[in-house]
């Protein structure tokens, strides 16, 4: 497949980081309220560094480490998350926003809470990934589940203890990240950038009633009505055109972290709507508070500074990887930092005082900038990285990011920081969209970009996890891991990194050197990210073994090639511990590859096709897979036996007949879409150059 086609693909790829002695001690003080012992919160600690300061498991005895138990969790549709774990209690969240609680030392279900967001999500359903994490306080768990709703739980018994809707009933915002909790404040943002009218915002909420206490918009609206305060009406002179009427972007969908000592929340904004800064802003203008960190009064939401890594993003670089906090030694000098890898391709090195750049260098490829400036904070851009005005051009990292929301460890022990990196170009065309026609109705994507339904090769990205020296922005080892969709990263005291693959591999690494010291077939590809906590003096790590998220919803070939199977191989929890002898069920299948039905009596029509492929690309192709290959997100088409009868696919896309196992509602599709649909699969199901051939995986059988 050419590059062409693999960037055409690529556009299409969504969201969806010295030495340093920090001891435990100073770990506890930034963390005023956490116990080392516990997991309460997405990131373990207000610091979000994925880091546990647990000793009991360390590279001297990992090889001991063993499962202590598992918990199968069948048909579950989204396995991308985080758990949590407190006083002995693991609370996580999978499938249809559904919330669970779990005893930490046996795997037993202590409760069950089902928000039953597939019957109200309506439109939203359709974008929603799943929920990547959630935190406690205070004997409440705080879920966002994907149609929008913050609920606290009574921890206790999982009954919800009140409810509130974050977003507009029926806007095509929606909720994947986790909230996070400070002193009575409950604070989320939402997803949707992807969408025509969102504008993105941050909300906080009181944590005894759920009355919102402030909201924070990131970008401005429409001019003629005022605005909300200084910060919008400075932002407003960066724009131009109206995108404020129909476009918007600047969605808070995944990095939140509150700094305690500051009171401040920093966040972590996505790119604009549409994509293509030629059409959003057609004047030019940076366009904030689009791709930056923005640092907000944690008391009343009101804007103190903002870091904007891709000023007038036209790529997707959403600045929504992980804002981690810590304290560095910079030239004999102790500096209070963010650190933080978005998905444009740079490490940047931030003073959380006043949002000052101190440094920023490429993990990754990199073909859009040239460098950043550290006297202006500015990326010096490449010549035809702006594809509207120069051309359709091949840019390194791709849409996709060469980070993506997986989160990174900071170690403060080692000073490194510990990530996914995705070596993959995108291929960025502005084709025939304008002003006119960028719009496309009943909650589809809008890029304002040409896009393709194309099947993306199995070899279309590299992947590696990495550790990256922030203090002299090098890195310091690296290890080549599966494909372009792996987990997120921990790092424990022990001397140890922990991460799960696409293969279902969960590895330990030497944290100085990245010799991989201990791994675990979960028979389940890893999206999410690990934990450790402590129970009666014993040390566990835990994580969710499930496929999921954008990488496993669009990836096509390049994910399908792992073998997991929607509906047929299913999702775990699983703790480990030293001395751990239990076993997985000895019936779980093996990976396979799907066999797409060719239906010979089926008369193929090339136009239908052809149009389908179109409708496809905007409709189906974000959880069913790109080049209809399902990457183990949603079932594939190809062998689905639903499209081959009218009738039957009637019932399931225009009728939600399987709305409950998370398939959408697409009541306005016409019976001729449907047809043209069913022409574009069963083409694909035919054309032997689409689909992976050859299976990776870590064992048979
Ligand atoms: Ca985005």
């Amino acid at each position: 497949m050419s590059c062409r086609s693999l960037g055409r693909m690529a556009v299409l790829l969504f969201p969806i980081y010295a030495t340093l002695a920090i001891s435990s001690a100073s770990w506890a003080a930034n963390s005023p309220t956490i116990n080392a012992n516990d997991w309460p919160s997405y990131g373990g600690a207000y610091d979000e560094q994925h880091f546990s300061p647990l000793t009991r498991v360390d590279k001297d005895n990992v090889a001991k480490l063993g499962l202590a138990w598992s918990l199968e969790l069948p048909n579950t549709h989204n396995g991308a998350t985080v758990p949590l774990a407190v006083n002995g209690v693991i609370y996580f969240c999978v499938d249809q926003s559904i919330v669970r609680a779990v005893d930490a030392t046996t795997g037993k279900l202590l409760w069950l809470y089902d928000p039953k967001v597939a019957v109200v999500a309506g439109r939203k359903l359709r974008n929603a990934w799943g929920v990547r994490g959630m935190t406690y306080s205070e004997g409440k768990v705080y879920v966002g589940t994907m149609d929008g709703r913050l609920i606290a739980i009574d921890a206790a018994n999982g009954k919800p203890l009140w409810t509130q809707l974050t977003v507009g009933k029926s806007d095509s915002r929606y909720i994947t990240g986790a909230p996070r909790v400070f002193d009575g404040l409950v604070i989320i943002g939402h997803a949707g950038a992807e969408y025509v009218g969102v504008r993105g915002y941050v909300t906080a909420y009181d944590t005894k009633t759920g009355a919102q206490r402030w909201r924070f918009y990131t970008i401005p609206g429409d001019p003629t009505k005022g605005f909300e305060n200084d910060a919008m009406r400075a932002a407003a002179k960066t724009w131009s055109g109206k995108t404020w009427a129909s476009g918007g972007g600047g969605a808070v969908w995944n990095a939140i972290t509150i700094d305690p000592e500051q009171r401040l929340v920093f966040i972590g904004t996505s790119n604009g709507v549409p994509w293509n800064q030629g059409i959003r802003s057609p004047e030019g203008g940076d366009n904030l508070y689009l791709t930056s960190i923005v640092a907000l009064d944690l008391d009343t939401g009101a804007y103190r500074w903002h870091y904007q890594t891709t000023p007038a993003d036209t790529w997707d670089y959403d600045s929504s990887g992980d804002i981690e906090l810590a304290t560095l030694q910079i030239q004999g000098k102790a500096r209070k930092v963010i650190l933080h890898a978005p998905k444009n391709g740079f490490y940047y090195v931030i003073d959380r005082t006043n949002g000052k750049l101190i440094s920023a260098e490429p993990f990754t490829k990199v073909t859009w900038a040239e460098r950043i400036d550290l006297k202006t904070g500015r990326p010096v851009e490449a010549p035809g990285a702006r594809y509207y005005k120069s051309g359709p051009k091949l840019i390194w990292p791709s849409s996709s990011g060469a980070t993506n929301w997986q989160p990174a460890s900071f170690n403060p022990l080692t000073s490194l920081s510990y990530f996914q990196v995705v070596d993959m170009p995108g291929y960025l065309d502005n084709g025939g969209m304008s002003e006119n026609n960028w719009i496309r109705p009943n909650n589809q994507v809008s890029l304002g970009l040409q896009s393709s339904a194309a099947d993306a090769p199995i070899d279309a990205a590299t992947s590696r996890l990495i550790a990256w020296d922030p203090n002299t922005q090098t890195e310091k080892w690296r290890v080549a891991t599966p494909g372009g969709w792996n987990g997120g990263v921990l790092s424990t005291a022990g001397q140890l990194v922990f991460q799960g693959r696409a293969t279902g591999e969960f590895a330990a690494h030497d944290a100085s050197t990245g010799k991989k010291l201990w791994s675990f077939d979960a028979r389940m590809g890893i999206t999410g990210a690990p934990i450790s906590f402590s129970v009666n003096g014993e040390q566990y790590i835990a994580v969710v073994a499930g496929w999921g998220a954008s990488g496993a919803g669009v990836y096509g070939s390049l994910a399908a090639q792992y073998g997991w199977i929607s509906r047929v191989h299913s999702h775990r929890l699983l703790a480990f511990k030293l001395g751990g002898k239990a076993q997985l069920p000895s019936d779980l299948p093996a990976p396979m590859l799907t066999k797409p039905i060719v239906a010979p009596e089926f008369k193929l029509d090339a136009q239908r096709a052809k149009r389908g492929e179109d409708l496809y690309s905007r409709t189906c192709l974000l959880c069913h897979g790109s080049g209809a290959v399902a990457a183990g997100f949603a079932p594939d088409l190809r062998a689905s036996s639903v499209p081959l009868t009218m009738a039957a696919f009637k019932t399931i896309v225009q009728g939600g007949g399987l709305l409950e196992r998370g398939m959408p509602r697409y009541d306005e599709l016409s019976d001729a879409d449907l047809e043209d649909l069913r022409h574009f699969i069963r083409r694909q199901a035919r054309d032997p150059n689409v689909g992976p051939k050859k299976l990776v995986i870590l064992h048979e059988g």
